[in-house]
């Protein structure tokens, strides 16, 4: 009998790679990656199978963004990273200021000035077993690409989303608020959402009450007043903090509260934020139509207000 030949590793590779560029930019710019201590390309930027990042989804990260030359939040970011790691019993072997400066440096040797920035620290190289304190040394890694829009030019037409079956996990299994490398629970939310023909997925927690999208916060506004949930069951989001600052600043009602589906399926505009979604206008929720099914005056003018922040303020790269 005949067995369907295997596909060769490098035929493999090109069609991870091209579905892929989709969004990000691929491996074949082979930009400089910060791993333990070194400036690598790409390509070579490689990590132990028995690191328990790998194996285990052991370790945090973050995700930022630079614009104009400058780093969005920062400070913010990294605080979330030294949290996460905190809530992990991981403890980052470099301070916050050393942390900054690498991050600023691989920027620096990539020559970039708009980009996304992964910052990640694992638990390091251990055994086969869980136990972390086989691991002695976390690894650190920071990898900056060149990247545009998340969602294209869905911006301005605005994004079909649809509620998930599987729920966020809950704030007393594994805290939402650590951003771990553990992002099984959004991708089935994705996968879920990929399958109804979703832009997005929309998690409620096991009570039922809004918690996020797989990968951002969640905003409502009705009758003039700008709503979203409360943080314990979904992620503290940075992007989410600007808009309520935004929000406040511009003179609307806020209230941070639970949401049901009721609410979002009556809301007059929806969004989701986040630093890879930024300000994202959702028009559609399973099937029904979000005010008039187009991006709101409310959403538009947070979208307008928060590109002028990000083109303004932040960390300069170069200076
Ligand atoms: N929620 C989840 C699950 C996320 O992964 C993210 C992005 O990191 C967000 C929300 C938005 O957070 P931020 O605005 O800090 O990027």
């Amino acid at each position: 009998m005949a067995l369907n030949p295997i596909p060769s590793l490098k035929s493999f590779a090109n069609e991870t790679i091209f579905s892929y560029t989709c969004h990000f930019s691929t491996m074949s710019d082979n930009l400089l990656v910060y791993i333990n201590g070194e400036f690598v390309p790409e390509s070579e930027a490689k990590i132990s199978i028995f690191d328990h990042g790998f194996l285990y989804g052991d370790g945090v990260f973050e995700g930022i963004r630079a614009y104009n030359g400058k780093v969005f939040k920062l400070k913010e970011h990294i605080d979330r990273l030294y949290d996460s790691a905190k809530a992990i019993d991981l403890q980052i072997p470099i301070g916050k200021e050393e942390f900054i400066e690498i991050i600023l440096e691989t920027l620096r040797r990539n020559g970039l000035r708009d980009a996304y920035i992964r910052p990640i620290v694992t638990r390091g190289v251990g055994d086969l077993g869980l136990d972390p304190r086989k691991c002695s040394k976390p690894s650190i890694i920071v990898i900056t690409k060149p990247w545009g829009k998340l969602y294209g030019d869905l911006y301005e037409k605005g994004l079909t989303a649809v509620t998930v079956g599987v729920r966020r996990i809950s704030f007393d299994a594994l805290p939402p608020n650590i951003k771990s490398l553990n992002y099984l629970n959004n991708i089935l939310a994705k996968i879920e959402a990929n399958a109804k023909g979703g832009d997005e997925a929309i998690f409620l927690d096991r009570n039922g009450y809004v918690s996020e999208g797989s990968g951002d916060n969640i905003f409502i506004v009705k009758n003039g007043v700008v709503m979203t949930p409360p943080t314990i069951n979904n992620l503290k989001g940075i992007t989410r903090e600007v808009v309520i600052e935004l929000v406040k600043k511009l003179n609307i009602p806020f209230r941070e509260t639970n949401l049901g589906l009721y609410d979002l399926y009556t809301a007059d505009e929806v969004f989701v934020t986040g630093t890879a979604a930024e300000i994202a206008p959702i028009v559609v929720i399973d099937g029904r139509k979000i005010g008039d099914g187009r991006p709101g005056e409310v959403t538009k003018k947070l979208m307008d207000e928060f590109r002028k922040l990000t083109e303004t303020e932040g960390v300069p790269i170069y200076e």
